[in-house]
């Protein structure tokens, strides 16, 4: 697949006269599109909803535009629920799937009236001791340990990973919940993440309607929802083809009729929290090169660096790059593709053709929508970009603006050289 950015040099120099580079630009087109399809393709389920992973973007301008389709948030800590209850959601529109969980995000989540989703069979006594009483409906994470496949391939490694109950654990659990009050019932997992196929979903959603199943079976629990989570990847390299969520949908559909419909379970909700596939390829990261280096390789150095999008250094991911106003140019020039900071991992790409690129060129760094300006530290002093949003009529509005030394200083207010680092700005 050819990725086009979805933005132009043209634009790109328009908006550069009022919000410098680097940034972080949304596509409110392509979001709107894409929430449309996903809600078209589990319209077959009554109680569908998807509640949005907001730590992969936590913009409430963003949030916004999914809620305006329904959407509700998935939270996994105390500031999440801050925005998320400050932005207007909350009750059964909140999730709240979090692992290792402090008491005080306990609290404000049942303030809230967000679905809890339990990450351990320990959490039970923890949540009772902290509230003081069990909410009626309670969800609990798998883990089913080992490995996830699909066919021949392994896609994760769930018996590696710190979340969820084991499934004598589900058993269990489901038994004391319902000793001590609780009314309905969710199951959770989340088992591979970053899938670019579009057998993850309905392969995960067997294994999870046949658990309801045995549980409903042994444990006389009323299994009210079923949560897919997040997971479903979207193609970061130009050769990758593209998930079709409703191919995902009817599969789904397919799998929830040959095992809950008949277990008398057809009135069971899908839930899912999406964080990549929502917004990871409608947000990029725009920079401008700002030198050329020629030593034992050739560098571009550009005005981002890894505290803009650190997946590349975290993780070594790929990220695909476009040169604006060279796009079709031949991709026949070998460079790394480097930020500033003094750690040998702040680059972008590495051993990356692009275009011969000159300084001051403008670079688009593709699918940084999701895990992007959110994953973004403070490391070496570096400050965080600002984000707009490209209206569906080409407008741009600034919905976050970048940090200042000020933000950066904050926590010293107070102390004596806070008024001296003030003066110095
Ligand atoms: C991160 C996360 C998600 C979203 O994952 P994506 O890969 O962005 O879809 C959903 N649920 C939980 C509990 C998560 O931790």
């Amino acid at each position: 697949m050819n990725k086009v950015p979805f933005v132009t040099k043209e634009q790109v120099e328009e908006i550069v006269k009022t919000y410098p580079t680097p940034f972080h630009i949304y596509d409110e087109r392509g979001i709107r599109e894409n929430v449309k399809a996903l809600k078209e393709a589990f319209s077959w389920n009554r109680g569908y909803k998807e509640f949005f992973a907001v730590k992969a973007t936590p913009n409430p301008f963003l949030i916004d535009i999914l809620r305006e389709y329904g959407c509700g948030c998935d939270c996994s800590s105390y500031t999440e629920l801050m925005l998320s209850g400050a932005m207007g959601v909350k009750g059964e529109d909140i999730m709240f799937s979090s692992n290792d969980t402090p008491a005080k995000d306990f609290q404000l989540a049942a303030k809230l009236g967000a679905i809890i989703n339990l990450d351990d069979i320990t959490h039970i006594d923890f949540l009772q001791e902290t509230l003081g009483y069990l909410p009626k409906t309670l969800s609990c994470r798998y883990n089913p340990g080992g490995y996830f496949s699909l066919g021949t391939d392994i896609m994760d490694n769930p018996g590696d990973a710190k979340y969820g109950f084991t499934t004598e654990q589900m058993f269990d659990g489901f038994r004391i919940l319902k000793e001590r009050g609780v009314e309905n019932f969710g199951i959770h997992a989340f088992l591979a993440s970053n899938t670019v196929t579009n057998e993850y979903y309905p392969t995960l959603a067997k294994q999870l309607f046949e658990l309801a199943v045995r549980l409903k079976e042994e444990t006389g629990a009323r299994i009210t929802f079923i949560n897919l989570s997040g997971g479903i990847g979207i193609p970061y390299r130009p050769e990758q083809e593209k998930n079709d969520i409703a191919v995902i949908g009817r599969e789904v559909q397919k799998v929830y009729e040959e095992i809950l419909t008949p277990a008398g379970m057809g009135d069971v909700a899908i839930y899912t929290e999406l964080g990549r596939f929502m917004m990871g390829p409608y947000g990029a990261l725009v920079t401008k090169v700002i030198h050329q280096k020629h030593t034992h390789k050739e560098y571009l150095g550009v005005d981002a660096c890894a505290v803009n999008l650190m997946r590349p250094a975290m993780y070594g991911a790929y990220h695909h790059i476009t040169v604006l106003g060279k796009e079709n140019l031949p991709c026949d020039h070998m460079y790394d593709v480097t930020g500033s900071l003094c750690e040998n991992n702040d680059k972008f790409a590495i051993d990356r053709m692009l275009p011969e690129v000159e300084v001051g060129d403008y670079i688009v760094i593709h699918d940084a929508g999701a895990h992007g300006h959110a994953m973004g530290y403070n490391y070496n002093g570096k400050l965080k970009s600002a984000e707009l949003l490209l209206h569906e009529d080409g407008t741009v509005q600034m919905i976050r603006r970048a940090e200042t030394p000020r933000d950066y200083f904050a926590t010293l207010d107070g102390f004596a050289i806070y008024d001296k680092l003030m003066e110095m700005e």
